[in-house]
């Protein structure tokens, strides 16, 4: 097996502890060498609600989420946002590499693994992304691992996320709107919704919003990278 992000050979090889954990062996597709370059956000001093790295405290953005929409954010992510991880972005996401959706196939299966929910739902692309694009980068960052219900449609923003500023991007207003397949689902059901970065955290509270209104209470979200 090749990394898919340099090409390099990749030793396979699992320790004894991962093998009783796992019992089957989950394919990796990322070679040691980038993955040193990654920043896992476990076992840092997190916001307990967001995973923010090194700050030991409920940030200032969770604060804000909890007066602007009574939201107690729960969130979860597995990596900083580092020069490795905007790199891979890039590629992915603006050159439209969809190979590298398994980049990060192990990291997130063995996630899914110690969690679970009964509804797995995903941030959609917009019908402009979509198109641009040919593919949905969160769906297919996730599809192999997840069960995913698509519950939710993303409306074309003024302008692309990327091109906005920290204040922009907060003030963005709700753009998704809940499919109507989301009447269907009990609402004592636990929802985790899953996302590829978390910055602000402004999509994935939007998104949050809409179960929440619908009168859900037990959601949860998640991002590769925060
Ligand atoms: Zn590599
Ligand atoms: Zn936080």
């Amino acid at each position: 097996m090749r990394c898919l992000n340099c090409g390099a050979e990749i030793n396979n090889n699992l320790k004894i502890s991962e093998m009783f954990l796992f019992r089957t062996k989950i394919p990796n597709y990322i070679c040691d060498l980038c993955r040193s370059q990654l920043e896992p956000l476990e076992g840092q001093n997190n916001c307990p609600r967001c995973c923010k790295p090194n700050i030991g405290t409920i940030c200032q953005d969770c604060l804000m989420w909890e007066k602007k929409y009574q939201i107690i954010n729960c969130h979860q992510a597995l990596f900083e946002y580092n020069q490795f991880i905007h790199s891979y972005f890039k590629l992915y996401k603006r050159y439209g590499d969809v190979l590298l959706a398994r980049l990060f196939y192990q990291d997130i299966k063995r996630w899914s693994l110690k969690h679970s929910f009964d509804v797995v739902t995903y941030i959609p692309a917009s019908p402009s992304h979509l198109q641009a694009r040919g593919f949905d980068p969160v769906y297919e960052l996730y599809k192999d691992i997840f069960n995913l219900k698509k519950l939710l449609v993303k409306a074309d923003a003024d302008k692309p996320q990327a091109q906005k500023n920290r204040l922009e991007r907060l003030q963005t207003p709700q753009t998704f709107y809940p499919l109507p397949e989301l009447e269907q689902i009990q609402r004592n059901q636990s929802i985790l919704i899953l996302d590829d970065i978390y910055t602000t955290g402004r999509t994935l509270m939007h998104s949050h919003d809409i179960f929440l209104r619908a009168g859900f209470s037990d959601i949860s979200t998640f991002s590769l990278s925060r």
